[in-house]
């Protein structure tokens, strides 16, 4: 059978990556073999492990790009059961078809990344994954800002470094769209 494409998205502190690595222990607990992602950029807690912002972590494979995935891939002797890719969004969009022809291997795909950039725009790779996906997982952050359970924003504090641009709280904060509106507004 093909396998199951899921994507986990939101804004930044929504849980993406604890809910990644959620799924990743389901198949470990179940004995499958996993092999978990993320793209170079994403330097912020460990070259090497995937870590949230709780710090729980697990060991990733480190990938410059989707091409570079998809070759790590293709070299692995043992088919793993499930392949889990975090921060979908800093990937080119190739990762988009490379994930439909894992699944057509059999193997189920996790992906976990920000819907959309701190100017409330979507990130194409993410956008693309999710049209393709059988499950859609859209979770939501405290607003920063008022405190209530619906950021689905990523607000950045300093503008600038663009759109592809690592932080933390330093960086960005979780905000709902009545928040963003008005700190818009006052800028
Ligand atoms: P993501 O991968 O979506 O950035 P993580 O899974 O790494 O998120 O981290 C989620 C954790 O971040 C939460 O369990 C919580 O402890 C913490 N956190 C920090 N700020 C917020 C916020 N504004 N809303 C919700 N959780 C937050
Ligand atoms: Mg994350
Ligand atoms: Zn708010």
């Amino acid at each position: 059978t093909i396998g199951k494409l899921t994507v986990i998205t939101g804004p930044m502190y929504s849980g993406k990556t604890t809910e990644l690595l959620n799924f990743a222990e389901i198949y470990e607990i179940g004995k499958k073999k996993t092999l978990i992602f993320k793209p170079a950029i994403d330097t912020r807690y460990s070259a090497e492990d995937v870590v949230t912002h709780k710090f729980h972590k697990m060991p990733a494979r480190v990938v410059k790009d989707s091409t570079e995935l998809f070759e790590y891939y293709n070299s692995l002797i043992e088919q793993p059961d499930a392949v889990f890719v975090d921060e979908v969004h800093f990937f080119d969009v190739e990762l988009v078809d490379i994930a439909k022809k894992i699944t057509l291997d059999g193997v189920d795909v996790y992906c976990a990344g920000l819907d959309m950039s701190y100017l409330w725009e979507p990130f194409e790779t993410t956008a693309k994954l999710m049209a393709l996906a059988d499950d859609i997982i859209k979770k939501k952050a405290v607003c920063e800002v008022c405190g209530e359970y619906k950021a689905t924003l990523s607000y950045k504090l300093k503008s600038n470094g663009g759109v592809f641009d690592v932080g933390g709280k330093d960086k960005y904060i979780a905000v709902c769209k009545d928040c963003y509106e008005s700190y818009e507004r006052n800028a």
